[in-house]
Parts: structure tokens; sequence; C-alpha cells
């Protein structure tokens, strides 16, 4: 026997973190490591916030799960939250990002087919090049990256794709069977690369006109990642739908579909549902999260905080113009575009100065620390990141 007892879809690193303090991660063999990854943006509180901690224990140890057949009053308090500080006035919640744009889908699809003189035939959602939703069944027909579709076939009908930000593109691909548009305002996958101000409110206008539903993926740009709770509060837009996860649980897994009462009348008794969706355990989680992260003060660190780092950023990628081209998107969500495939200098980071980091598409270099680091964790970062390109030996080409 030669495969692995974990199934090998991931080339797992030499990093095997068995602690976390902080925005530290700490491996098997002791060493340390600056976690400016934070789980691909998801332990926004870090690695060890007493509050997070506390919630889930006691959580715990009083109620971890019962079954959606019972009224929630934990789910109703973090629905509450989420209804009193986004757009939304209901919220489904699940266990992960992709089952988040899942119910997403299926809430879009809903709006147009189950009620009263339903068009069965609405159920097309387009959605843009290099997105990135997930690895289910729809979540990856949802995306035109055909790495993710190999093997897989055939995908679920019903998805089709344009260039991202192109607003043109987009309006052309609209016909009968259009239920409306999905889309990440920040791609994080993709590589950090947000979509422009006319782009967005193009597409809101376009789903007002046409009655479609805008369906936003905030899995990795939301809460309080941008230094806002919600990535679409930059564009001055509120969308139909949205799907939040990553971030929402501080590391706890946990996942939302947010959505308007007009967007959501297709959601009805028994059209949808989870086991694990929403249990106390989890609920308490996000619980904490939002009471430490939906406030002023904490956004206004996180956008004050990033508008350091990128200026810093700015700096320091001027050292180095051989290697390095440009840094994008917005508060804590910041991506370092590279001149060469970024793998390597990632991998050089994290092997030999301790930084981790996440590689994106694009010869993107993904800067996602937890939303809690301070000045002494953005002194150590550009010390590792200074020595790391001083050392970088950019790979011969194949
Ligand atoms: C990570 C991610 C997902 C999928 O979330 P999972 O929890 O891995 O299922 C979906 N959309 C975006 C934008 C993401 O970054």
């Amino acid at each position: 026997m030669s495969i692995t007892p974990l199934m090998p879809v991931y080339p797992r690193c030499g990093v095997r973190p068995v602690r976390g303090e902080h925005c530290h991660l700490i491996g098997e063999d002791g060493t340390r490591y600056l976690d400016f990854a934070s789980g691909i943006a998801v332990n926004l509180l870090g690695h060890s916030h007493a509050g997070l901690i506390g919630a889930i224990q006691s959580q715990a140890a009083t109620l971890m799960h019962v079954s959606n057949l019972y009224g929630s009053p934990q789910g109703e308090k973090l629905a509450q939250w989420l209804v009193d500080t986004t757009f939304g006035d209901t919220v489904f919640f699940t266990n992960s990002g992709a089952e988040a744009v899942e119910a997403a889908i299926k809430t879009a699809r809903a709006y147009h087919q189950n009620g009263a003189g339903g068009d069965k035939n609405r159920f097309e959602l387009i959605t843009f090049h290099n997105a990135f939703h997930g690895r289910t069944m729809a979540t990856i027909s949802a995306s035109n990256q055909e790495k993710m579709h190999h093997g897989f076939s055939p995908l679920l009908a019903g998805f089709k794709y344009a260039p991202f930000n192109d607003l043109e593109a987009a309006r052309a691909l609209i016909g009968p069977n259009t239920a409306g548009f999905l889309v990440e305002p920040i791609q994080g996958e993709g590589g950090i690369r947000p979509a422009s101000m006319e782009f967005m409110q193009g597409l809101r206008k376009l789903a007002d006109e046409l009655d479609l539903m805008l369906v936003l993926d905030e899995v990795q740009c939301g809460v309080a990642r941008t230094g806002k709770l919600y990535a679409y509060e930059h564009y001055g837009i509120e969308p139909d739908i949205l799907a939040t996860a990553k971030g929402i649980g501080g590391g706890f897994p946990l996942g939302a579909c947010i959505a308007t009462e007009k967007a959501a009348r297709g959601m009805t008794f028994g059209t949808h549902g989870s086991t694990y969706g929403g249990n106390p355990l989890a609920m308490a989680a996000g619980t904490a999260v939002m009471e430490a992260v939906a406030n002023d003060e904490f956004l206004n660190a996180v956008a004050e905080k990033g508008e350091r780092l990128r200026a810093r950023l700015e700096q320091f990628i001027g050292n180095y113009p051989e290697l390095f081209e440009l840094v994008r998107g917005k508060g804590l969500m910041l991506g370092i575009r590279m001149k060469m495939e970024s793998r390597p200098f990632y991998v050089h980071l994290r092997d030999n100065h301790q930084l981790l980091t996440v590689a994106a598409g694009d010869n993107t270099i993904r800067i996602i620390p937890p939303l809690v680091i301070g000045e002494p964790e953005i002194d150590e970062f550009f010390d590792k990141l200074s020595a790391g390109a001083a050392s970088f030996k950019v790979p011969e080409a194949a």
C-alpha cells in the first residue's frame, strides 16, 4: 500500500504546526513561524484569543449540538447580529464556505423558480474568470478554472463565465435563462484582485433593471478583513445574497448565506437544510467573533493597519524592481504581484525565513495576517520579508 492515510489531494509541506500563540505557529520540531496566512484568512483573532476560546469552552461544556428541528436561541442571536450589521434580513448557517455558496446558488435559483408564476428556466448564474467558489460540484462548476474540473465530469449545468471586471462581457451573457451574477468583490485565490467600482455598481444596476440576483462570495474578503465588516460596503452597493465563512468562526468551521427577505422568497420550509449547520458550538464561536470585530474601533484599526502595511510594502518592493511589480488589495487582504511565478518565493519565505504567506493566482503572494497584528508583528514581517528578498535566487526558467 503506498497511498497515505490522509487522502493525497494536498501536496503538504514540511511545516507541521502543533500549537498557535497569537500570530505565530509552532511546529512539531519547535520551529516558530510568523503566520501571515491565518489558515487562509480564517484565524482573524489569531491563535489564542481568550474571548473566542472561552466562548467555545463554555459552550462545549453546556451544549454542543442539537437538531435544527428545535428552536435555536444561539442561532437567533448570531443571525440577529448579522441582520443588524449587514444588508440582510435572514441567515442560513453552514459549516464551510462552499456550503455557504451552495446555499446562495440555491437561494438565487429558488427566487426565480419557487413561487407563484415561478420560471423554471431561470437557473443560470454569470460568474467570472479565475473565480474560486469552493470544491463541491456546484462550486467548481461556478468557476472557469479547468484545473478544478479535471476528472469530475459532468459539471453542474447553469454557469456562464465572463472576464472579471468586464461589465460589457457580463451584460452580453444575459439571456432568458439568467438568474443572476455570482462574484467575489475581491478575488482571493485569483490573486487579490479587487472588483472595480464601475463593475460592481454596473452589476447592481443590471440586476435591478432585469430582476436578477446579485450574489456576492465574501467567503475570503468578508468579516472585517478589508476594514469593513463586508467588502461590498466599499462599493456603495448592497447585494441580494451573500456567502460568508472563513473568518466568521475565527477558526471554528462556520459559514452563512445571508439574504434579503425578497431574495429568500423561494427558501421555504423543507427546501434546504443541514444537520450540523448552526449548531450551538459554532454559534458561540461566531458570536464571539462578531463581538470582537463588528465595531468601529476594530474595523478602523484594521483599515489603519492595512494602510500602514501597504505603504511599507510599496516602499519595500521599490528596492527589488526585478522581483515585484505592484501591491494591491484592501485592508489586511493584500497581494504582492511578482514579475514571475510567485510560488518559489512563497516557499523560500516559508522554509528559509519562517514566514507564512499564501501563493495565489496571477503571480501573487497573499498577505493575509490575523487582524489582531500589532506593530511588533508588522516589524517582524518586514525583517523576514527583506531578508527573504535579499536571499532569494530566482529559479532558472525550465
Ligand atoms: C475558501 C473559499 C471558498 C470555499 O470555502 P471552503 O470553506 O473551503 O469550502 C469559497 N469562496 C471563496 C471566495 C473562498 O476564498
